[in-house]
């Protein structure tokens, strides 16, 4: 499932769309959500700068190439779902005919942006503005943003407090911070030495401290990397991700922990797998 690394890798791959006008959108399949205007009224506008909250791509739709971002008309957010993917076919590359899994091209005079999600949990949807419904309503419950300078670990320590839950799937649900996933919470627990059973309200200040320098040391080596590919993520332009080849605990079970030799263990918790080393993550 793209998480936000593959999807902040998506965001820095699509840049050839920034300041393209509109000519169309095509739609396939119903997605998980309608686009909820006429694809026609979009033709004409033009693509602001791409930007991300969570797992939503936003993509300014401007009167102009000039208009302010804020300016109506307003935005498009795209949803990768559990197997989406974005990818951008520039003016002069021959652009296939859709196949069954592409459900949505964007096109505009410097290219196509194709959205393929054979599961179909993905979508693209219509709101007049990052603040205006649907899009404030998608983005209300989100937790801070894990690169954001006002997501400090005080701010960590502060949400943990406010929770009973054991900390992997209070990290999964987003509400600490965004991002966290079920690669990158397992990855970071084990860097921060925390096993992924201990209850929020049992993590201190030091323990809160290495927690927020993990997750973002893991999230930013998965963007790095250009993200996780272990089924069909692609970046824009075609390209695997390799922090599979970098995981320290997720899906390693039975094999050797890098820090102590010991064998990582696998549990569910909350319908979701978890990998840790129980040598060295300590409730
Ligand atoms: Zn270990």
């Amino acid at each position: 499932m793209p998480e936000l690394p593959e999807v902040e890798v998506t965001r820095r791959s699509v840049g050839g769309v920034q300041g393209a006008r509109v000519l169309g959108l095509r739609l396939g399949k119903p997605l998980r959500w309608p686009l909820g205007v006429d694809p026609s009224r979009l033709a004409g506008l033009h693509v602001g700068e791409v930007g991300r909250r969570g797992k939503y791509l936003l993509l300014p739709l401007l009167d102009g190439p000039g208009a302010a971002p804020d300016a109506a008309p307003g935005v498009l957010l795209w949803h990768l779902g559990m197997s989406g993917s974005l990818a951008w076919w520039p003016l002069g590359r021959p652009l296939p005919e859709p196949g069954r899994h592409d459900h949505a091209d964007l096109r505009t005079d410097a290219g196509t942006l194709r959205l393929t999600d054979p599961r179909r949990f993905g979508a693209v949807v219509w709101a007049p503005g990052p603040e205006a419904p649907p899009a404030s309503r998608l983005l209300a419950g989100l937790g801070p943003e894990p690169f954001d300078p006002a997501w400090t670990a005080g701010d960590l320590l502060a949400r943990l407090r406010a929770r009973r839950a054991p900390i992997k799937p209070a990290l999964l649900s987003g509400e600490l911070v965004v991002g966290a996933g079920n690669i990158y919470a397992s990855d970071a627990l084990w860097e921060a030495g925390i096993d992924p059973r201990t209850p929020c309200t049992r993590i201190g200040p030091a323990r809160a401290t290495r927690l927020h320098a993990a997750v973002r040391q893991v999230l930013g080596e998965a963007i790095a990397a250009g993200g996780s590919t272990l089924r069909d993520f692609r970046n824009a332009h075609g390209e695997v991700g390799q922090y599979q080849g970098r995981r320290r605990v997720y899906g390693r079970e039975g094999e050797p922990c890098a820090r102590c030799g010991g064998a990582i263990r696998r549990i569910m918790q909350g319908q979701r797998a978890t990998y840790f080393c129980p040598g060295c993550q300590r409730r």
